[in-house]
């Protein structure tokens, strides 16, 4: 049994990641493989007991239909939910979405009716309570959801996506849904640093420790990521107790070095996992078969750039990156104002009311592109100036 919170049993041993082919979101089909991949892994009496409650901690981040595949799919999240109910496993389910209403979010990207099929309640994730960790990176007190907490164990089902931030999200960054509401914005602007930031994410994911992590790579999206990219037919599915092997294999079916992603080198470092693939052992179907190198996703280090954050404002402006507005797109809808984690807004309305669309002042602008993760409309993407993509090849 692999338990919340227990010591890392692996030392010196392999990660193992499961990779399952599945073709298309049909529920027969990922129902299929979702059993073979849990199958793979032990079966799920390796994950769960029968008097036990778990956590379905699937990536809601906004209200999207399936297809735009912001969030995990329906078929994977049903497919999940059946295998464990299955077994006589009590389940309920549960995020903290970047923006809106969790039930309206579960509503809208369709988890609802599954969980509602399989009779899984949609659990609290909008209260929190203190926690202290006493091995964190950064973060020794945190506030977690109290669903994420009270649950015996979490079977955490990210979605492999792009992230402006962090370059990929997937089994660790999704345990920051476990940080309710606003808080999430709050960390955003205590830990402005992407290596604190990152730090963060180990020490949230490390607490947590969920017992089985499943990614859903079926059809992931690339581009302007996490809410505003483009749908990529990957046609796989990932599972594993590692979260950092998980997501340095999903590295390695796009062909992006794992180290660039701050928080799979200090998840590595700090002993969460491995993203080494000499230390990963892979098995189930060729993962070759299945590598993408025309993978849209930003091919260069995240370090380097945002490190440059803590350079004078003028040089800052036109080497590192900055979220943009394509005011083609925009509504004026005031998403991206909402969202800003900075109290003076770094991007907002000018005085006059909101007539105007939003505008950016970019010498208070922390590059945490919250507005970008956030925008409905596609409007928002993040640009590299010239100079700074010379700088930092
Ligand atoms: S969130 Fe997007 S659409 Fe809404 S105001 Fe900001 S840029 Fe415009
Ligand atoms: S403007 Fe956007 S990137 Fe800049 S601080 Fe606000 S939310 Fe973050």
């Amino acid at each position: 049994m692999i338990m919340k919170n227990s010591p890392d049993s692996k030392k010196n041993m392999k990660s193992r990641v499961v990779l399952v082919e599945c073709p298309e979101y049909t529920q027969e089909t990922v129902s299929r493989a979702v059993q073979k991949g849990i199958d793979l892994m032990g079966g799920v009496g390796q994950f769960a007991r029968k008097n036990e409650t778990l956590l379905l901690k699937p990536n809601l981040l906004a209200g999207e239909s399936p297809e735009k595949s912001v969030t995990t799919h329906p078929t994977v999240f049903k497919a999940v939910g059946e295998v464990f109910k299955n077994q006589g496993i009590r389940l309920v389910y549960g995020d903290s979405p970047g923006i809106g209403n969790p039930e309206k979010v579960a509503r809208k990207s369709g988890l609802k009716a599954m969980a509602d099929e399989l009779n899984i309640p949609l659990t609290d994730f909008k209260t929190g309570r203190k926690v202290t960790y006493a091995r964190a990176l950064v973060a020794r007190h945190l506030t977690l959801a109290r669903a994420a907490l009270d649950a015996h164990g979490i079977i955490s089902i990210s979605k492999m996506k792009t992230h402006a931030l962090t370059g990929i999200t997937g089994a660790v960054k999704n345990s920051f849904g476990c940080v309710p509401g606003f808080l999430k914005e709050e960390f955003h602007l205590k830990m402005k640093d992407i290596n604190l930031f990152c730090s963060l994410l180990v020490d949230i994911t490390a607490y947590l420790r969920p017992r089985l992590h499943i990614m859903d790579g079926i059809v992931a999206m690339e581009g302007n990521g996490p809410r505003s990219g483009d749908p990529k037919n990957m046609n796989v599915l990932l599972f594993s107790t590692d979260p950092v092997a998980l997501d340095s294999v999903f590295c390695q079916l796009i062909d992006f070095n794992p180290l660039y992603v701050p928080y799979l080198k200090i998840g590595q470092e700090s002993g969460l996992g491995t993203c080494n693939p000499t230390e990963i052992e892979v098995s189930g179907d060729d993962l070759k078969k299945f590598i993408r190198t025309d993978f849209k996703i930003k091919r260069r280090p995240i370090q380097k750039l945002t490190l440059a954050q803590n350079l004078p404002h003028f040089i800052k402006n036109i080497i590192i990156s900055r979220p943009m507005i394509d005011y083609r797109l925009c509504t004026n809808c005031g998403s991206c104002v909402l969202q800003c984690p900075i109290p003076e807004k770094a991007v907002n309305w000018k005085t006059g009311g909101k007539k105007e669309k939003p505008r950016y002042d970019y010498s208070r602008c922390i590059r945490c592109y919250c507005c970008q993760e956030i925008c409905p409309e596609k409007a928002i993407s993040v640009k590299t100036p010239f100079l700074g993509k010379m700088i930092f090849r």
